[in-house]
């Protein structure tokens, strides 16, 4: 009988995790190493007194890319997880109290977006067959495809295509097309901020978030989003592969500019045919490979690529119903533009600070201890590049949020918090090994997208590959998950 090939993969994000299940079901003999105790990377959970926190990713969108994960590797997602579609989708609160709840329930989006403007769902309803078309040429054209060449990543038709949508503009130009009311422009560009990029430099194609949002639903796993990674590992074992937690790698081996290997933390060497990077790639460029090869990601160096922004996140387990609350909620401040340039220009910490909360006990009670909900607010913040003192920052930045949350609803949280954690990018960095605690890996620039993303294959040694955020297509579960399909693909090809 042929000898599997072997393949060691570094982490057990969702990257990983995907990657592993296809090359289980292609014949090979799949190992991940985790530096953590827990799988999932970035979807994980902390269990603090009985309150069971997801800690990363809160809102699943586009889950055919799951789906389909599942049947390539001959099962079926249901039979691993059950997915509830929330409706309504989130709640926005502006700084003047107005409110709007998105729902993919069209007729009563429209009329929310009546109360903002008379005129909104007549705009609201050519801006979401724009998008949605845009969505339609990305999906096949730039997202789900792996890219050798610039000309491939330029297809004529589908390039002017896109140009006539605008899909180049900036996104907060493209919405400005569409919208006149200052709340709607926000309303449907703040989504870029969870991707780590501004709505001032993100490329509008990326409004296919907010299609896919409304347009596709938002889902919530039963048990949090930490059931995914769950279900992905025991996909995985299902599947017969290995999965070693609490083991970190140090280097990527290398002979005659081929991988052969891994070295662990604890001085073992491990061989293997190839290996694949779900390890955030400008650290893994950077730490797990030796760096006198003067390495080129793609055209550009690992360290002159641009880190993403990141996240202050706050789990709190609270003794309160959090009436007039949503599953998910999002606040806006009053000087939107200036709360960007401090994240993303001055890399300051937020003077007045958006934020999102989830509270997932409202959909989920078994999460929390009887009576008690979870809140977890994610406040996006710089990076570690800025020159921020945290310790006071954190400070801050809590009494802000509870301050604002005492103004919206007449509550005064601080009495009923009966248990809290922090989590900074500086955790991020040390947990994750994301470089510059970015908690979104790099950022979604034009020159950082599509063809100009980091590739997922290193063209100097070979079988050496890159799954996961920073590769392409990008960030969030459902990008990640096709770029474990895309990365599979390329392993299957150059092992005919
Ligand atoms: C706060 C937050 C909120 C988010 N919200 C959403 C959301 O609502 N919806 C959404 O779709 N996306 C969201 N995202 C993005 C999404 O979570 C990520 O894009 C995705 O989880 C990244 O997965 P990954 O596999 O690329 O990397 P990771 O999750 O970072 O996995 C990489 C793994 O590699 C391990 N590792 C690193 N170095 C080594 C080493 N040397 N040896 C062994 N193991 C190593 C790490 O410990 C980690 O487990 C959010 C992210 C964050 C941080």
């Amino acid at each position: 009988m042929k000898k599997k090939k072997s393949i060691i993969i570094i982490g057990a994000g969702i990257g990983g995790l995907c990657s592993a299940a296809r090359l289980l079901k292609e014949g090979f003999d799949v190992t991940i190493y985790e530096k953590e105790p827990l799988v999932g990377g970035r979807a994980n959970r902390i269990v603090q007194d009985g309150y069971k926190f997801d800690t990363g990713p809160t809102l699943l969108m586009m889950t055919d890319v799951l789906y389909d994960t599942f049947s390539y590797c001959g099962k079926n997602l249901d039979d691993y997880l059950e997915l509830i579609q929330l409706e309504p989708n989130y709640r926005v609160t502006f700084s003047d109290h107005t409110t709007i709840t998105v729902s993919s329930n069209l007729p009563k989006l429209q009329e929310e977006l009546k109360k903002i403007d008379p005129k909104a769902p007549e705009q609201f309803y050519r801006y979401f067959s724009d998008v949605a078309e845009m969505y339609r040429i990305s999906r096949g054209k730039f997202i789900d495809k792996n890219f050798d060449k610039l000309s491939e990543f330029i297809s004529i038709r589908s390039g002017s295509k896109l140009l006539s949508k605008r899909g180049l503009s900036k996104l907060w130009n493209f919405v400005g097309y569409y919208f006149k009311d200052e709340r709607l422009k926000q309303l449907f560009s703040f989504q870029s901020m969870y991707l780590g990029v501004s709505p001032y430099e993100a490329p509008a194609i990326y409004s296919v978030v907010s299609y896919m949002e409304t347009g596709l639903g938002i889902w919530y796993p039963k048990g949090g989003m930490y059931s995914l990674s769950i279900a992905l590992e025991k996909l995985v074992k299902d599947l017969g592969g290995k999965i070693v937690t609490n083991t970190s790698v140090q280097k990527v081996l290398i002979e005659d500019k081929k991988t052969t290997g891994v070295l662990l933390d604890n001085d073992k060497i491990v061989k293997s045919n190839i290996v694949l990077c779900n390890s955030d790639l400008v650290y893994s460029y950077q730490k797990l490979l030796p760096s006198d090869l003067n390495y080129k990601s793609n055209f550009r160096k690992p360290e002159q690529l641009k880190q993403a922004s990141s996240a202050l996140l706050f789990y709190f387990g609270v003794d309160h119903p959090l009436d007039n609350m949503l599953h998910h909620n999002v606040y806006l401040c009053k000087d939107f533009k200036n709360n960007l340039e401090e994240i993303f220009d001055s890399k300051t910490l937020p003077s007045d600070p958006s934020f999102y909360t989830y509270i997932p006990t409202k959909t989920d009670p078994d999460l929390a201890p009887k009576g008690k909900n979870i809140l977890y607010i994610l406040v996006p913040v710089p990076n570690l590049e800025g020159n921020n003192d945290w310790d006071k920052g954190i400070k801050t930045i809590r009494a802000k949020i509870l301050s604002r949350l005492k103004s919206e609803y007449d509550i005064d949280l601080s009495k009923s918090i009966k248990t809290e954690r922090v989590f900074t990018p500086h955790e991020f960095e040390s947990k994750f090994n994301l470089t510059s605690g970015s908690a979104f890996g790099l950022t979604h620039h034009f020159l950082q997208s599509g063809y100009f993303r980091p590739h997922n294959i290193s063209r100097k040694i070979k079988n050496l590959y890159f799954v996961g955020a920073s590769t392409y297509p990008g960030g969030g579960i459902p990008m990640v998950t096709l770029s474990a399909k895309l990365v599979v693909e390329r392993i299957i090809d150059d092992n005919k």
